[in-house]
Formats: structure tokens, C-alpha cells, sequence
């Protein structure tokens, strides 16, 4: 779709980064080309023209802008996102060596008020947010590793206190550091559940499909077959008010396990610890509901958050999970992606346990023909994307467990280039099943009828008054569009 002058002169007044490399504009009064985002001053518009390419730019007598450095997004490099990245790296690889966010900021070079910025634009997140999480990821891994003393692992991963340690763990984990450490023993665990955690809410987004192949709720009792690293186990779920209980039982193999090639097999005794990961992410316990919560009401949105402040964002059992949703769900209601999605287990997946079906593996869904589910409904694009996509990651160019580390920026644009990937999917799938915290499937009909609904405007927005209006929500875009979808939805008993 071609963009009109005028239009694209409303983006570089905006300093709109999603126009970043659909366009360049030139200025003729200075004689360089720069990016829509640049954030130089605004040129007149009787000053601007616009190029497809930095080369067109060139060819008309142009200069590469020396603040927004077009040419290096051309080639695809990125050096302040690189900078950024390597900063966190070395905060994930030794958090002990930074006492606080100021340790961050000193060590990046930037100031303050920019690292806060690019942290927000990259990570999705603060900087003293992702030292704690680096701080107990490098916890977790010493509490499965080794037999260390508690108070030993805690000053190592750099916390102040033992129950600056203890408090944060149990809060983000459901769990205390020594019932993790025990995980490696274990075929079953109890999560403790925050205050006012919406036991409804998550009864309702695991109770959703009735026909489902590979989840069923039963009472307070949820079942759902998994794939973990060793090939499908069966999880169970027991719902209470202030926990949840979960079992984890090694489902036998089925066919699609067997055939997965070159699975790495770690020792049988880390399913607990693989499946614990799985349990907070489904109850979302690591997601800032509260902090989401006080922003609405600071808005004056209370409406939004009212009855379900504590509202989370159910993830996907696993990225493949998300991704093949992500895909199948493409422009068609939700009750025929079920209807797909049942179809696909059936031909991939055997029965993992009574009749639950383990979902399909990669490898499984690689293995096809598009003949396969041309037959059973899927639209040509839809089957080509599918087996296109899972033979990307069967043949290791897709690496989905490598996308969770990376920046939000990096994983969006390295699934943006997964053809049959647009917006919607890729900040669905970030959303979903990546847990990042500052998503906007634009486009998506819940987040635009949400958004009039609550704003009370005479018709429903478009792209980018969509973007416009979410952007007061950053960098909480994830929660605020989980919201949105709940917004006109009767409250959960
Ligand atoms: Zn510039």
C-alpha cells in the first residue's frame, strides 16, 4: 500500500518508528536524509521529499543524517540496540557485579533519563525490573545445579538480604527457593497464589475450548498435555482459592515424540522443574498486573481494570503452541481456528492418555504436505505457512526457545521475517506465548471495539489512532490489550 505525501509528512511529524524503513525522507533546505522517527527538528513540509530507499536518497544529492543514522537501518544494523543488548548480556551473565539500576546506568554510557528509554523501547521493561529477574533466573539455575546454601546463592546472584531474596522468589515463582530446589525430585508441586489473584479469570481462559484436544477442565481439575523437553507429559491442575496443586506424569510416547530428531534428553528428574516454568507462565505469575492496575486509575480508566485488577495474561504452553495459533487463527473467527487446531492434532498427535492428545511437535507438522491439510479445510496459504514455518525450526534456522532472551525488538523483527508473519501474529505470539509486557496487535477487532467501547467514540479506530491511544499504556501495552479483550466480557464467577 502506497503512502500519500501528506501522510507520510503526519508520520515524520509523529517521529513514528513504525515507518522506519517504509520510507526516507530528505530535507532540501540541509541537504540530509533521515528516518521518519528522527528526532531532529521538523523540517517545513515545502523543504521534505520522500524516497523509497536511502540509495534514491543518495542518487538526489543527499547526506545520511548523522542522529537517526538511516543508512545503518538500511543495511540492518543497529548499533544502539546493539549497545543495549550487550549491556544486558553482561547484566544476565553476572548481576552480582551491578548493585542497583544506577550500576546500569553508569556502565551503559547513556543517561538516566535515555537508558530508562531504551530499556522501555527494547526490553519492554525497567532497568531495575530486569536486574531482579536476572538476579533470580541465576538463582534458579544455582538452586538446580547444586547444593549451596541459600544464603550463599542469594549473595552470589547479588541480592541484599536473604529475604529480599525469599520474598521476591516466593512472588514470582509461587514457590520458596528450597520447594525449587526440591523440584528436581519431584513428580508434583503446590504454587502459592498471590493476593487477590482472579481464580475466574483463569478458570475461564483454561476452560475456553470444550472440544479441545489436549486440555479439559473438570470441576476445580484441570488436565492438559504438554510437551516438555523429553516428549509429552500430562499436567494436573487442582484449583483453589490460595494455591494450586500440579501433578506431572510422564505421558507414554507417541508417534510425533518418536519421531522428533536429534531431541535432546536432560535427566528425568527436571520435569518437575521444566514443568514449574510452564505453571507460571500459565498463571502469569511473573506479569505486573498491579502495576498495570494503578496506571489505569491513574488515567482515569478505573473502568478497564474494574473487578479484574489482578488480570493476567494466560501464556501458551509453549511457543509452538502460540506460534501454530498464531498462524491458524489468521483472519477467520475462533471457532474455526478450534475447529483447525483439532484437525491438525488428530493427523500429527496420538493419544497421550485417556483421550487426550499430546499437541504436535515441529517436527511432526515438518513432516507434512500442504495435500495434508488442504484436505482437512486449511486454505492453501495457511497449510503453506504452517509446514513452512515448523520446518524453520525443525531444521534449527528458527530457534523459538532462543526468542524469550532476546530484546522484544530483536524477536519481533527476526519473526516479522517469517513469511505468513505480519503485526497482528508477531505481537499476538510476544503477547502470548514470549511474555512481553508492552504488545499491540494493531489491527485486532477486541483491542479497536475495546478501545471505542471505553473511550465512548463515535467509531472504532483505526491503525494509527489505535496506536495513539494505546500508547499511554507503555510500556504495559500486553495487559492493557488483555484487558480490552475482557472489557465487554460478564465478570467471571
Ligand atoms: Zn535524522
Amino acid at each position: 500500500m502506497r503512502m500519500t505525501n501528506a501522510t507520510m509528512f503526519a508520520r515524520v511529524l509523529a517521529s513514528d518508528a513504525g515507518c522506519n524503513g517504509r520510507f526516507f525522507f530528505g530535507v532540501t533546505s540541509t541537504g540530509i536524509y533521515c528516518l521518519p522517527a528522527c528526532r531532529a527538528k521538523k523540517p517545513k513540509e515545502k523543504n521534505i521529499r520522500f524516497f523509497p530507499t536511502v540509495e534514491a536518497a543518495r542518487a538526489a544529492g543527499l547526506r545520511a543524517c548523522k542522529k537517526c543514522h538511516p543508512d545503518d537501518f538500511a543495511r540492518g544494523a543497529d548499533p544502539v540496540l546493539e549497545t543495549v543488548e550487550a549491556l544486558v548480556a553482561e547484566v544476565r551473565a553476572n548481576p552480582a557485579a551491578f548493585a542497583d539500576a544506577a550500576a546500569i546506568v553508569r556502565r551503559s554510557g547513556f543517561g538516566t533519563t535515555r537508558v530508562f528509554e531504551l530499556f522501555r523501547q527494547h526490553y519492554h521493561t525497567t532497568p531495575a525490573d530486569l536486574l531482579l529477574r536476572a538476579r533470580l533466573d541465576a538463582a534458579k539455575c544455582a538452586l538446580r545445579g547444586g547444593d549451596a546454601p541459600l544464603a550463599t546463592i542469594a549473595a552470589d546472584a547479588g541480592f541484599e538480604s536473604l529475604s529480599v531474596f525469599h520474598g521476591n522468589f516466593r512472588r514470582l515463582n509461587g514457590l520458596t527457593p528450597a520447594a525449587y530446589r526440591g523440584l528436581r525430585e519431584a513428580r508434583g508441586f503446590t504454587v502459592a497464589l498471590p493476593d487477590g489473584y482472579l481464580l475466574g479469570y483463569l478458570r475461564r481462559a483454561l476452560s475456553r475450548d470444550a472440544h479441545s484436544l489436549t486440555e479439559r477442565m473438570e470441576g476445580d481439575v484441570y488436565t492438559s498435555a504438554v510437551q516438555l523437553s523429553t516428549g509429552p507429559v500430562l499436567l494436573t491442575l487442582r484449583l483453589a482459592p490460595e494455591q494450586i496443586q500440579v501433578e506431572v506424569e510422564r505421558g507414554s510416547p507417541t508417534r510425533s515424540a518418536e519421531n522428533a530428531p536429534g531431541r535432546r534428553v536432560p535427566p528425568s528428574d527436571s520435569l518437575a522443574v521444566e514443568a514449574h516454568a510452564l505453571v507460571v507462565g500459565l498463571l502469569g505469575l511473573d506479569q505486573d498486573a498491579t502495576a498495570f492496575g494503578r496506571l489505569a486509575k491513574r488515567l482515569g480508566l478505573a473502568r478497564l481494570v474494574a473487578e479484574r485488577q489482578e488480570l493476567r495474561i494466560t501464556q501458551t504452553p509453549s511457543v509452538f503452541d502460540g506460534l501454530l495459533w498464531a498462524i491458524i487463527g489468521q483472519q477467520i473467527n475462533l471457532s474455526f481456528a478450534r475447529v483447525l487446531m483439532r484437525r491438525l492434532i488428530e493427523h500429527v498427535s496420538g493419544p497421550l492418555a485417556g483421550e487426550l492428545y499430546a499437541p504436535p511437535t515441529p517436527a511432526a507438522v515438518a513432516a507434512l504436505e500442504p495435500h495434508d491439510l488442504l484436505a482437512r479445510q486449511f486454505s492453501r496459504q495457511k497449510a503453506g505457512y504452517l509446514i513452512a514455518t515448523a520446518r524453520l525450526i525443525a531444521g534449527g534456522q528458527l530457534d523459538l526457545a532462543a526468542l524469550r532472551a532476546m530484546s522484544a525488538t530483536r524477536a519481533e523483527r527476526t519473526l516479522l521475517a517469517v513469511r505468513g508473519l505480519g503485526a497482528w501474529s508477531v505481537n499476538y505470539l510476544m503477547m502470548r506465548a514470549l511474555g512481553f509486557a508492552d504488545c499491540l496487535p494493531l489491527g485486532d477487532t477486541g483491542v479497536t471495539s475495546g478501545l471505542q467501547s471505553l473511550l465512548r467514540l463515535d467509531e472504532r479506530p483505526d491503525f494509527d489512532a489505535t496506536r495513539r491511544l494505546m500508547a499511554v499504556f507503555a510500556p504495559h501495552r500486553s495487559l492493557a490489550t488483555a484487558h480490552l479483550w475482557q472489557l465487554n466480557q460478564p465478570i467471571p464467577v
